[in-house]
């Protein structure tokens, strides 16, 4: 496991199907999903001078960046939040994270707005679109998404764009596709698509978010 080499080459595919696709690879961040990765695995991206890490469980995040140090030891790290999100723990989310990539309902916009006011810290948000409507999956159904942002905008919550995870068994574009026409109806910028199997497929649909795990890891410990 060479973590340095995944980067590098990573960064390569990005880059060369941002070309293809005339997009400025500047424009694509890469969010290195470090859930459930060994500390050493994470310290190794670290030293590549990677920053931008995901993570989708509160309890572990806390472990791994704040009791292990890591956020202290690298000052400048950005955290986004991936996973769905429980109300009692916006608490900690706020305090740890810089970035909230799951917003999906009314109760959560009013959690994170007062956290944040409390905290004075502000994160970047995103709402996550539930593009398959899929019941077991977090995520606003699409239907509603307008009075969800609508209903951000009233409490002053920015949302700076939207996330999706395509249902298994479709093809990703489909879903990619969907997600850049709601975003472009309702006038935001930001795209979080793309995995280690779909990425190629989310940077010619304008993902400007791509959330790659185990392509840089490897497979995760469960
Ligand atoms: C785990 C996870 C990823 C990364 O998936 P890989 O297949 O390991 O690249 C991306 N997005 C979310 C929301 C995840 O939970």
């Amino acid at each position: 496991m060479n973590i340095a080499h995944n980067f590098k080459e990573i960064h390569y595919k990005i880059q060369k199907t941002a070309r293809q696709w005339v997009r400025d690879p500047q424009t694509i961040e890469l969010v290195a999903v470090s859930k459930k990765q060994p500390i050493e695995r994470i310290i190794e991206a670290l030293e590549t001078g990677h920053r931008v890490f995901g993570e989708n469980n509160i309890q572990d995040a806390k472990k791994t960046w704040e009791r292990k140090g890591l956020k202290t030891q690298y000052p400048d790290v950005k955290l986004h939040f991936i996973g769905s999100l429980q109300t009692n723990k916006v608490k900690d989310a706020v305090t740890l994270f810089e970035c909230i990539e799951t917003i999906d309902r009314p109760n959560l916009v009013d959690a994170v707005v007062k956290e944040m006011k409390k905290q004075d810290k502000k994160l970047m948000c995103f709402i996550q679109v539930n593009t398959g409507e899929e019941s077991q999956k977090s995520g606003v159904f699409p239907s509603a998404l307008p009075s969800l942002l609508c209903y951000a905008q009233e409490a002053g919550l920015e949302i700076t764009g939207l996330m999706c995870i395509p249902p298994q068994h479709e093809p990703s574009a489909l879903h990619f596709a969907f997600l850049k026409k709601l975003a472009q109806a309702h006038g935001l910028k930001n795209l979080s698509m793309g995995m280690s199997h779909d990425f190629e497929k989310a940077i010619p649909l304008h993902a400007t978010y791509l959330r790659i795990g185990t392509s840089l890891f490897g497979t995760r410990k469960d």
